[in-house]
């Protein structure tokens, strides 16, 4: 039988903070507890933003809490030409478009309008008119070296994957705190045409994710309420790309003393800085208050949180 695989996927564009503490220790802990693997992934995908230090910062961090992961850690650095192949195959089923409008067009495109459509990460959606351009004044364009995105076309999309799916609906599996499985339904349809391809980066989070959580052998996603709206996007790709579903558990987040997501840039402690103040990793443990969903009485649903 396939042992269960949990993993840690930090971006080293910053040092590590309770929160991440958090998601490292529910992955770690839950492996632990129904003896599956636990993996470290590097997501490292936007290169002006990785730091060398901060890639080293995790794994002192993570060391000094107690965990332990398997080798090798994966970087997605190196796995560029993995997601330009999915990109092929998303283009080739005609599911994909480039699209050249720049952050200040969209602004200035929808500043009228109080609520416009936005992706999972808060970015605006541009208008219609500003998304796609004819194919003639697509190859004009490129020829002057203008760089373009990669956008999926969301209804496109949702008929292919309904197509896969043989009508049943597009969901995905949630282990709950009471340690049940909830199966959800995904909308993906509200997050419009998001971008799969970056300008300035040969894929995106949500390509990457979903890539490498297969490629590492992935069967239970566990990260904070802030990427619940992301899996949307991600059950869509899976089914588009025929990946595997992995389950999932969305821990609720640590919320600094102004009731908001705790952050570095907010000026939260990092777990270096509580290291530096001489507390003990016991102290964070304390202090986060980790609570991993419910153990289950054995039933079928249990069964397929461990396999
Ligand atoms: N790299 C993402 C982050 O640091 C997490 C990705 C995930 O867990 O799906 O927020």
């Amino acid at each position: 039988m396939r042992k269960p695989a949990f993993r840690f996927a930090p971006s080293p564009n910053g040092a590590l903070h309770l929160g991440h503490a958090l998601s490292a220790l529910t992955g770690s802990l839950m492996a632990q507890r129904c003896g599956g693997r636990f993996l470290l992934r590097i997501e490292d995908i936007d290169l002006t933003r990785t730091r060398e230090q901060h890639v080293a910062g995790i794994v002192d961090d993570l060391r000094w809490l107690g965990l332990m992961w398997e080798q090798p850690v994966l970087r997605q650095s190196t796995r560029f030409q993995a997601y330009t192949a999915a990109l092929k195959q998303l283009s080739a089923a005609d599911l994909i478009y480039p699209c050249f409008a720049t952050r200040s067009q969209i602004q200035a495109a929808v500043a009228d309008d109080p609520d416009p459509t936005r992706d999972p990460d808060g970015v605006t959606l541009p208008p219609p008119a500003l998304r796609r351009v004819s194919s003639r004044e697509f190859e004009l364009r490129r020829a002057t070296g203008e760089p373009y995105s990669l956008r999926l076309d969301m209804p496109r999309a949702i008929a292919a994957a309904n197509a896969k799916l043989n009508g049943a609906p597009l969901t995905f599996r949630e282990i709950t705190p009471a340690g049940t499985i909830e199966t959800r339904t995904c909308r993906p349809d509200r997050w419009g045409d998001c971008i799969i391809r970056r300008k300035d980066i040969p894929a995106s989070y949500h390509l990457a994710v979903v890539i490498d959580d297969a490629t590492q052998g992935i069967t239970h996603v566990t990260r904070g309420l802030d990427l619940l709206a992301a899996t949307d996007i991600h059950r869509l790709l899976q089914v588009l790309l025929g990946l595997p579903e992995p389950l999932y558990h969305h821990h609720a987040l640590l919320l600094g003393p102004g009731g908001t997501k705790l952050s570095k840039s907010a000026g939260d402690r990092s777990i270096a800085d509580h290291r530096a103040a001489g507390h003990t990793p016991e102290d964070l443990k304390l202090q986060i208050g980790i609570t991993l969903p419910q153990e289950s009485s054995p039933s079928k649903d249990n069964i397929s949180v461990l396999n």
